[in-house]
């Protein structure tokens, strides 16, 4: 179904991402409602109204639902089943719950990706102990174990070796299901953010390279400086992946590119996306626009890139000095946040045409 002009969309999720959208979503003259457990977070305070209430809460989820004419949500750790719930009630939800089913669990994700003919680094999963001395020992005596679920911007991770403290390593991630993953020997890390219409239109913006700092993306550059055969590659991945979800809006894919060129999937976001961000400045369509424009059912804008670009976060108090700390004449975007904690991203810059 396409939206009318001037209809409501419900965002589910709080956060930076839930913000810019709801801005890109004004912008097109749509309203925004944002759902999110917390007060004053940084979407509602720029949405036209908000509901304060837990994911879980079934009745509040889905009385909210039903003031909208379409739910997106803005981060991927959203309950399955209270989408499910939501979509059975005659509610539109875009995405729709796949895309998050696949995307919140590291294991499905990776079973997911190999099965789209995307290959990812090796891996085992790892319930217990035993499994993580094995999984350990298969994958040659070292490896990044990561919880399941609920990681992001590098939490939930351990590097562990053969001599560690497992059991020790095993207690800090709280002993959660896990997966343990081969270390990867990277050049360069890239990703695709692809955008796909109700009519299955894909558009794939310009790949950009990614730098990660303590696990948090730092920096996104574009042109990326890989081959163009490397980010065909890229691309195509990313489509191949949404079109298997039947996915609407904007989705990421991650990559590790090996130095013969080869890529691995490192992770999906079902979502617009950091390494995303230079987008709206650098396009003619920027993501959140993009991502609006899909769940509305609105033909996809075009994603042609007029300048070369690059994005870097501003994490913890950084943001309290932004233009001090980015370079000359970037643009900067804050994201409202009221405590700028050590690491936490607050905000970020970005520099075109250089
Ligand atoms: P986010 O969702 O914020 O991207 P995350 O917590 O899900 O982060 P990952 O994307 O799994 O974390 O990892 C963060 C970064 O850590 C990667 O971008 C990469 O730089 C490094 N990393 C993760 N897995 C591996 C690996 N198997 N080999 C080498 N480096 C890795
Ligand atoms: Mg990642």
């Amino acid at each position: 179904m396409t939206l009318p002009v001037g209809a409501r969309i419900g965002i589910i999720g709080g956060g930076q991402l839930g913000r810019m959208l709801a801005g890109a979503a004004a912008r097109l003259g749509f309203d925004t409602s944002v759902y999110c457990p917390e007060r004053d977070c940084p979407a509602a305070r720029v949405a036209a109204d908000n509901v304060v209430a837990d994911y879980n809460d079934l009745p509040a989820l889905l009385s909210w639902a039903q003031t909208c004419d379409v739910v997106t949500y803005e981060f991927e750790n959203v309950p399955v089943g209270a989408v499910n719930h939501l979509t059975a009630s005659g509610c539109l939800v875009r995405p729709g719950a796949r895309s998050l089913e696949v995307a919140q669990d590291r294991l499905q994700e990776k079973t997911f990706l190999s099965d789209c003919g995307v290959q990812t680094a090796g891996f085992r999963p790892v319930n217990n102990l035993t499994d993580l001395a094995s999984a350990l020992e298969e994958l040659g005596g070292s490896g990044i174990l990561k919880t399941r679920r609920d990681g992001y911007d590098g939490k939930g991770q351990r590097r562990v070796s053969a001599g560690d403290d497992l059991e020790g390593a095993f207690a800090d991630l709280n002993a959660q299901p896990c997966v343990l993953e081969e270390i990867i020997p990277f050049t360069c890390e890239v990703s695709t953010l692809v955008a796909r219409s109700i009519t299955g239109e894909t558009l794939c913006y310009d790949v950009p390279r990614n730098e990660h700092v303590d696990g948090v993306l730092h920096r996104s550059i574009v042109p990326s400086g890989a081959d163009a055969g490397i980010e065909e590659a890229a691309r195509e991945a990313a489509v191949r992946v949404a079109d298997a979800l039947g996915h609407v809006g904007v989705l990421a894919l991650e990559f590790f590119v090996l130095e013969d060129g080869q890529l691995l999937a490192n992770e999906l976001a079902p979502r617009v996306h950091n390494s995303g961000h230079w987008t709206p400045e650098a396009c003619v369509t920027g993501q959140f626009e993009q991502h609006i424009l899909a769940v509305s059912g609105w033909p996809l804008g075009p994603v042609t890139r007029l300048f070369d670009a690059e994005m870097g976060n501003l994490l913890g108090a950084d943001a309290l000095t932004p233009f001090e700390v980015s370079p000359q004449g970037s643009i900067v975007t804050l994201y409202g946040k009221q405590e700028a904690k050590a690491g936490r991203k607050m905000g970020h810059w970005v520099r075109t045409g250089f």
